[in-house]
């Protein structure tokens, strides 16, 4: 493996071997659906920490540095078809105000204890959850288009992008962004933008904006171009190999750019793709290897969890006894093994944790 690793790492950094590195593999494409069993058994999925911890649409989860799951929840707010604006994206009930319950919740990763609540009165309909290698909390509102970044155990955005309320495709804007990637570098920002627009963005540590890349879907029949999006809901930085990963939602596939953080290839060069996986709603990543899930699809399929060793394209799927994926986290051991993956569930309302 360290072999590969470098030999990846050389391709990558050459910029006139680019072509190499289109070839290299980030997984199997249609094959997914019908890979080898997950290594887990029925009895290890369920609902964490318990079914009497009541949450809204949970819609984003991540872990901090001590491995405490944190959750982005909407409470009594519902996404419906009425929340939006057709056309523009705009968010139909502000005259609702915020949502009064705790949307920040932290769980402690043993025994599920509620660690702490906050973010009441604060959001209009939460999204994607990010915490940093330093962890700092970083969460995305649909309703407002904004991203902000909450310091640990703070209250009050240390960050804020985006204007409130106002959707748009300016460089200080967003339409619904979906999620956020952090470099632990440089601290380099990437927000996957979103419903509404079909693009990445990157700004430095300052939020200053530095580039964005994608565009929308061209007709309907797929595989689509390299680079156009319908949905780009997740994004996972692979740090060690300057990718940053996309969950292409209604595209039924994954994306890796350059994240461009080393200097070497420009941040949005095309990279490598697995397409025909499903409708992916979230990934994360490991040393190398991608986990998600997929939600139900047009064509009957059912939601999956899967994981992809990037170096082999080797994959497992399984059902996990998922209902509703929305967003998923891996829970890493310090030898690179996953532990356990937690997966935020809308319809249920719940956390589910499969351990492995
Ligand atoms: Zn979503």
């Amino acid at each position: 493996m360290y072999a590969m690793y470098q030999k990846y790492n050389n391709v990558i950094h050459i910029a006139q071997l680019l072509t190499v590195a289109l070839c290299g593999k980030i997984g199997p494409p249609a094959e997914l659906q019908d890979g080898s069993a997950f290594a887990y058994k029925d009895e290890m999925s369920s609902v964490w920490p318990s079914p009497e911890l009541i949450l809204g649409q949970v819609a984003g989860i991540d872990l901090d540095s001590n491995k405490n799951v944190h959750v982005f929840q909407r409470g009594s707010r519902v996404w419906d078809g009425q929340s939006f604006q057709a056309g523009t994206g705009e968010f139909r009930h502000k005259d609702e105000g915020p949502i009064v319950e705790p949307t920040l919740i932290t769980l402690h990763k043993d025994t599920g204890e509620v660690l702490d609540a906050r973010g009441s009165n604060k959001f209009y309909m939460p999204h994607g959850l990010t915490v940093d290698a330093d962890d700092n909390v970083w969460v995305t509102d649909v309703a407002m288009h904004q991203v902000m970044k909450f310091p640990k155990g703070s209250d009050e955005p240390e960050l804020v992008l985006g204007k409130a309320f106002v959707p748009g495709n300016g460089n200080d804007e967003f339409c619904q962004p979906t999620d956020v990637a952090v470099s632990s570098t440089t601290g380099d920002i990437f927000v996957s933008d979103g419903y509404c627009n079909s693009r990445i963005m990157k700004f430095n540590s300052n939020g200053e904006f530095i580039t964005s890349w994608g565009i929308k879907n061209t007709g309907s029949t797929l595989p689509q171009p390299n680079g156009h999006f319908s949905i780009p809901h997740s994004i996972t930085l692979i740090e060690d190999w300057d990718l940053i990963c996309v969950a292409d939602r209604e595209n039924r596939r994954i994306q890796c750019f350059s994240a461009g953080i080393d200097g070497g290839i420009p941040a949005g060069t095309f990279i490598k793709k697995a397409e025909d996986v499903g409708r992916v709603y979230a990934i994360d990543s490991g040393n190398h290897f991608l986990v998600g899930v997929t939600n139900r699809g047009p064509s009957g399929e059912s939601p999956r969890l899967f994981m992809v060793d990037m170096e082999t394209g080797d994959s497992q799927v399984a059902d996990a006894d998922l209902k509703n994926p929305h967003d998923v986290v891996a829970d890493i051991d310090e030898d690179g093994s996953v532990k356990a993956i937690y997966v935020a569930e809308i319809g249920p309302n719940e956390i589910r944790k499969i351990e492995l």
